[in-house]
């Protein structure tokens, strides 16, 4: 029987929620998820690609990888999606903290095996992943296909936690002379790189 997972916050519940729109919020901006299982009482944590589609999450893999195998047999997981957003300096150890968002998701997944929600689903990984590049991509072989499980994880036993704003001092650490705040902090593109072997003559697209 599968057991539904506690979602309800304990430790400072002020920062949690159970909104689907947040959660779409949070989930659109990531691109890499990391996925607990369990198998013969050891667990696993293992970081991966995903896409939000509706309120779906997807994940792909190969179909021989130990991740794929124990999911499709209906394994419950819980996927997480963590944005790192700054470094909190508080005037102590214990207040000093980092600014996050975060979402869990929890479940069992199903393997996509009909081909036409496997390329819709392929479509709306790449898409997240890769805004603008499907378009110009050739199409998957079936050997390609095959070779690549698609799993999708309902959105519906979840949980958000989020801390945003500056440190939370004790008021008898106020006057400790050291420097106090947050150093914001994100992910952001560098300069694109052509590979070795580009043709000539071929520029860089726009959605770069
Ligand atoms: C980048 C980052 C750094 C963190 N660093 C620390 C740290 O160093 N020390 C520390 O104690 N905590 C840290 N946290 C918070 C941590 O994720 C937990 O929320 C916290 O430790 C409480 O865990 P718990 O299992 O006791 O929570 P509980 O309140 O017992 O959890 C109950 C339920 O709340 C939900 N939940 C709990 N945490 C989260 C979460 N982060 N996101 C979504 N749902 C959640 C889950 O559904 C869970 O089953 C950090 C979080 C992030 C995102």
């Amino acid at each position: 029987m599968t057991k539904k997972a506690d979602t309800k916050f304990k430790r400072a519940a002020e920062r949690g929620s159970h909104d689907f729109p947040l959660a779409c919020k949070i989930l659109d901006t990531g691109k890499i998820c990391h996925v607990g299982f369990s198998v013969d009482e050891q667990p696993y944590v293992v970081p991966m690609a995903y896409a939000r589609f509706e309120n779906q999450l997807l994940i792909h893999g190969s179909v021989a990888s130990r991740l794929v195998k124990n999911l499709s047999s209906g394994l419950q997981c819980c996927v997480t999606v963590t944005h790192y957003d700054g470094l909190v300096y508080a005037r102590s150890t214990f207040h000093s903290s980092m600014n996050y968002r975060s979402v869990m998701v929890f479940g069992v997944a199903r393997t996509i095996e009909d081909t036409e929600e496997k390329r819709v689903g392929v479509q709306a990984l790449v898409d997240h992943l890769m805004p603008g590049r499907r378009e110009e991509l050739r199409q998957s072989s079936s050997q390609e296909l095959n070779a690549t499980s698609l799993l999708t994880l309902p959105i519906e036993t979840f949980s958000i936690k989020c801390r945003t704003g500056p440190p939370e001092d004790l008021k008898s650490d106020l006057d400790h002379p050291v420097w106090a705040g947050v150093v914001p902090l994100s992910v952001c593109p560098g300069e694109p790189v052509d590979a070795p072997d580009l043709l000539p003559g071929i520029s860089r697209p726009d959605y770069l």
